[in-house]
């Protein structure tokens, strides 16, 4: 680090140099030689006598200032703040050599008085101010002036120790926080940074949840608790399979490769196909898939209008009551299309997809199981179709292999709550990629 002496290389902070014209000294008094020394003697204590009495009545009304050369000097009160504008400081310490920090990076050495004045030009005492602690993936540290951290984090530092360190599980309930660089040893030795991998949700006699280390789960088990099915780990990749205009004959199928994976679905139902296949709704939410809102017959909002639409929507939500006890949370406008007004009179949020397999164009599994696999990243939203047959021969494919992977499979309201805190009405979402 490069230090500097501030008042030599700020010219900007030179006014802050004492600004002193020559010191008036204290005039020596001659003595004169005088025979009568009792004179002289007399004449000494009467004068000692009267500078005592001076300074005792004037002591009160002044005060004590030190120049930056080691001059100290008596000034009349009224007078101090003139004479710490000029340079002069109030106590000694204030003379005391300090190292202040810039954001630029540059470290500089003042008088302790001047720190505060000079905190308003940048430079701090408190060297937290003026540099960022970063971390290294390795798990080093390091001070960096503020204005570096752009590009130390292009060089794969972090500003926030969270960002370098993982936790890591054993099915024993053992915890540990390790930089990421050394998770993969750890692994190695039993470790797990997925806690689902060693721990279960399990719920309670009188619905209480709790995460309970594998080790554990048989006494759990025996004191009269059951094992959650599907649970979501917030810190795990997540995405929304979608399926949209059901459900149809083949959905059944599909919900019982969800249900045998542990893992859920969103159906944007037609109104209409819902009093056909009644118990497929039902099978769908009693696995925690979401039924949610795709109209009554697919209607096209830009073309009917808003009050329409929300009519349409309305009235399949009703269906979709009748039958599960709650109406749908969440509306995809038909086609894609939208407008203000349809948002607006409709009244749901308006969720989208980041991913279209074009299921319903190719009818072909593979190209289908292809699109998703190579295009699949944490917080994707995925369009199918379960009224095609090859559809849910790629999605029973698919279901496993995102699950392996790594990838929970949720719900669009899970997806949205846990990665922007919810859903809100007439606003459009595509997709909920971790901030
Ligand atoms: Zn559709």
């Amino acid at each position: 680090m490069d230090y500097t002496d501030i008042y030599e290389e700020y010219p900007e902070l030179r006014d802050l140099k004492p600004r002193r014209t020559s010191p008036r000294r204290s005039r020596k008094r001659g003595l004169t030689n005088s025979g009568r020394l009792i004179v002289l003697l007399a004449v000494i204590l009467a004068a000692a006598a009267l500078l005592a009495l001076i300074l005792t009545v004037t002591r009160a009304e002044t005060a004590t200032v030190y120049g930056k050369d080691g001059e100290v000097k008596e000034v009349p009160s009224g007078e101090l703040e003139s004479y710490l504008a000029q340079g002069w400081y109030a106590s000694p310490d204030d003379l005391t050599e300090i190292k202040l920090y810039a954001e630029d990076g540059s470290v500089v050495l003042a008088r302790r008085g001047d720190a505060e004045r000079l905190a308003e030009k940048g430079y701090y005492s408190d060297i937290t101010k003026a540099y960022t602690n970063m971390y290294s993936e390795e798990g080093r540290t390091l001070y960096v002036p503020n204005t570096m951290v752009d590009v130390y984090k292009s060089r794969g530092w972090h500003d926030k120790l969270g960002d370098i360190i993982t936790s890591l599980y054993k099915s024993d309930g053992s915890k540990l926080a390790v930089p990421k660089a050394q998770a993969a040893a750890y692994m190695e030795e039993g470790w797990t940074d997925k806690l689902l991998k060693v721990a279960k949700k399990m719920i309670g006699p009188k619905g209480e949840e709790e995460m309970v280390f594998n080790d554990d789960v048989d006494a759990y088990l025996k004191k009269g608790w059951t094992v959650a099915k599907r649970v979501v780990d917030p810190d795990q990749p997540m995405i929304a399979l979608t399926f949209d205009d059901g459900p149809g004959k083949y959905t059944d199928k599909l919900l019982d490769c969800l249900d045998k994976n542990n893992s859920a679905a969103t159906f944007f139902v037609l109104g209409e196909l819902v009093e056909t296949y009644p118990d497929t709704v039902k099978k769908a939410n009693d696995i925690g898939c979401e039924i949610a809102n795709h109209t009554w017959d697919h209607l096209n909002a830009t073309s009917a209008g808003g009050a329409e639409t929300a009519e349409s929507v309305r009235r399949t939500s009703d269906a979709v009551k009748e039958l599960i006890g709650k109406g749908t949370a969440l509306y995809r406008p038909c086609y894609g299309v939208y407008n203000e007004d349809v948002l607006g009179e409709v009244g749901l949020p308006a969720i989208m997809w980041s991913i279209d397999t074009l299921d319903w164009k190719t009818r072909n599994a593979d190209s289908t199981y292809n699109t998703v696999m190579d295009d699949v990243y944490d917080g994707a939203i995925i369009l199918m179709h379960d009224i095609h047959e090859p559809t849910v021969e790629a999605a029973t494919r698919l279901i496993p292999k995102l699950v392996e992977e790594g990838y929970q499979l949720v719900t669009v309201s899970e997806l949205l709550e846990y990665r922007k805190g919810g859903a809100e009405k007439g606003q459009v979402y595509n997709s909920a990629k971790p901030e």
